[in-house]
């Protein structure tokens, strides 16, 4: 275990079968039919990976994601076997230094190969394409938008899954239909709106504006569609504060502000890793606590 300031920066558990580490997880192979995700502290910005993390990020990411397969399955049936330690592997027991509240034991899938993205606003690379071309993915819009402005209804922007080292392409929704056939297309599109505008109402209620999401589904053998990966976290969606939010301008990140305004302060080139000030490290602590607590209600006693 590599810890810095009490934060998880890589995990490392020996007699377990190692698969990738990602930006932020590390994914480890239990037995065929499943797989265990960890969520450590690392934190990057600009795909830069820092030095330093963010002490409990991993375990509030982890049961922000939680939190959302419950309040989700009615919709989809997901990948999550369980959350808690004492009801995984013997093999996992002693490792529960590292893996308590941050991990998750889920089924293994196949990965439909397409990011199932939706939008509520017009924002980011979006709102790029919207300046350019009047369109997003090629879905031709109204004119006339402002910078973040809602959309009438959700959007459904799926992109590819990029290799590793590149990045992912926005698709027309029939090219999905291409990768992942259309009877996949048609369900995990239909799907993925229900998804969001459930988790967008009930987020605007306690504060947050879910500005865009990406969803990742799998299949099991059966040919079921299952909700996998994280959903629903600061890493896989863009939240705003519903109280500073404004029309016409771009927002805030919820989680990324502080570090996003040092690394501007500084002169961050997006490319080379550096360390961040502990008082942005606890700033931005304090934002992840915050969003746990107003998304859930509840205290976060497992940090
Ligand atoms: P990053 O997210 O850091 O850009 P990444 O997506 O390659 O990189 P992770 O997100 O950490 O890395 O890796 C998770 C991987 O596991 C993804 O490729 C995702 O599609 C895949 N995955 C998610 N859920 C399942 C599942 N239930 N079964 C099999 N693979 C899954
Ligand atoms: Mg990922």
């Amino acid at each position: 275990m590599i810890e810095n300031h009490m934060a998880l920066i890589e995990s490392i558990c020996p007699d377990l079968n190692l698969i990738a580490r990602g930006k932020v997880r590390d994914l480890y192979r239990i037995d065929e039919n499943s797989l265990l995700f960890v969520a450590t502290d690392r934190i990057s910005a600009y795909d830069v990976i820092l030095k330093n993390g963010i002490p409990g990020k991993g375990k509030i990411l982890t049961q922000i994601s939680v939190f959302w397969f419950k309040y989700l399955k009615d919709i989809v049936p997901n990948h999550l076997i369980t959350c808690d330690l004492n009801d995984m592997p013997e093999v996992l027991q002693k490792y529960k230094d590292q893996l308590e509240h941050r991990c998750m034991l889920v089924k293994n899938l196949k990965v439909l190969q397409v990011e199932a993205i939706v939008r509520g606003y017009i924002t980011g690379s979006a709102w790029s394409e919207y300046k350019q071309k009047g369109s997003i993915c090629d879905i031709p819009l109204p004119e006339g938008l402002q910078e973040s402005q809602s959309f009438e209804t959700p959007l459904y922007t799926p992109s590819t899954k990029a290799e590793i080292g590149q990045h992912d392409q926005n698709i027309h929704p029939s090219k999905a239909s291409e990768i992942i056939g259309e009877n996949f297309a048609h369900d995990i599109a239909k799907i993925s709106i229900q998804l969001y505008t459930k988790a967008r109402d009930y987020a605007f209620k306690k504060g947050i504006i879910i500005a865009d999401t990406k969803f990742e589904f799998g299949i099991d053998s059966n040919k079921i569609i299952y909700l996998a990966d994280e959903v629903l976290t600061p890493d896989s969606s863009r939240f705003w504060l519903s109280s500073k939010y404004e029309i016409g301008r771009s927002q805030d990140s919820f989680d990324k502000q502080y570090v996003r305004d040092y690394l501007t302060s500084i002169g961050f080139d997006k490319k080379t890793s550096i360390a961040l000030p502990d008082y942005i490290i606890q700033k931005t602590r304090e934002k992840y606590i915050e969003a746990y607590k107003l998304l859930t209600g509840d205290e976060p006693d497992f940090l």
